[in-house]
């Protein structure tokens, strides 16, 4: 499905070159977290795929928000740059929020500015956030419809779990966001029949918790106990059980990355506009 969406990207941003507009992406990395640099690896290896122009923007672990800010402001108003992307978590000295805040809303391409998120809330939006999106276009090409299904997500994350939650309820299902505090979480889980797991535990969702025939979305980029990369969902166990299921690696985490592109794209053709 990744393949295909990159495929029809690549389709627009050919015929956005011809009329005179390229199409642009600046990814900004700060420090040498190990897992952000394969990220940012595979966000750029896309642009390439698809012929966007990327920028990537190394920095030390040591840049002060000043910096940081500094550069932001000249992507903001850089007309060769559509997309903004600062690979989350930065390093503790940074906040976050402050950074985010700064990035021009239709340049935020991970749609974590306060506004794209209230587009989000209310339902009339430029972006959705990279990896819900991804999720939706899994559910809609499966033939799943949401339309009065219980949905049910583990985890509030700003990042995965809310957007998650608020896009199934747009589609009209009925949704429960679980968290640390859920008490009875097999109870609710085993009710779902659609379970998004974005947890962060590894292989924490097993066959007990899921519905039998229930759509299993996992979201996780875990570690197994022998350090291989694994989901928040016991794959060997709940496959059995669920109807569909998304396996970890090769589900979520490409769709997110054609969902950066998209976004990518979007952002590129208003900007012609
Ligand atoms: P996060 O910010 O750490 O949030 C984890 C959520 O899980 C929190 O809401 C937390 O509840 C909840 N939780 C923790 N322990 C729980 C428990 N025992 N029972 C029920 N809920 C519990 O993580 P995230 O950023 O959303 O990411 C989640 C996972 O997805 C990670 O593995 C991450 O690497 C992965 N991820 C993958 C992609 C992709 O492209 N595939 C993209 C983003 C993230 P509280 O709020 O109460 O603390």
């Amino acid at each position: 499905m990744s393949a295909r969406v990159k495929e029809e990207l690549k389709t627009e941003v050919e015929k956005l070159k011809q009329s005179g507009k390229t199409t642009g992406l600046a990814v900004v990395l700060v420090g040498d977290d190990p897992a952000s640099k394969v990220y940012v690896r595979n966000k750029e290896k896309a642009c390439e795929e698809l012929g966007i122009y990327s920028e990537m923007h190394r920095l030390p672990e040591t840049t002060t928000e000043e910096e940081l800010l500094a550069l932001v402001d000249r992507l903001n108003s850089d007309e060769n740059i559509d997309g903004i992307l600062v690979q989350l978590p930065l390093p503790e000295h940074l906040d976050d929020s402050v950074i985010i805040n700064n990035i021009r809303p239709d340049k935020d391409v991970d749609a974590f500015h306060p506004v794209n998120v209230g587009k989000i809330m209310i339902g009339d939006y430029d972006f959705l956030p990279c990896t819900p999106a991804g999720i939706m276009e899994l559910i809609h090409e499966s033939g799943v419809s949401v339309d009065g299904k219980e949905c049910v997500v583990i985890g509030r994350s700003n990042i995965v779990g809310k957007p998650m939650s608020m896009l199934l309820l747009h589609e009209n299902g009925t949704v429960t966001t679980c968290h640390s505090h859920t008490q009875n979480l097999s109870g609710v889980t085993s009710r779902a029949d659609i379970l998004v797991a974005a947890v962060g535990i590894a292989k924490f969702v097993k066959a007990d918790m899921v519905k039998p025939g229930a759509v299993v979305i996992d979201v996780g980029m875990d570690r197994d106990e022998n350090g291989k990369l694994c989901g928040d969902v016991d794959f060997d166990e709940v496959e059995p059980v669920a109807g569909a299921i998304t396996p970890v690696p090769g589900g979520v985490g490409p769709m997110t990355i054609a969902m950066l592109m998209r976004n990518t794209v979007t952002a590129s053709k208003k900007h012609k506009k």
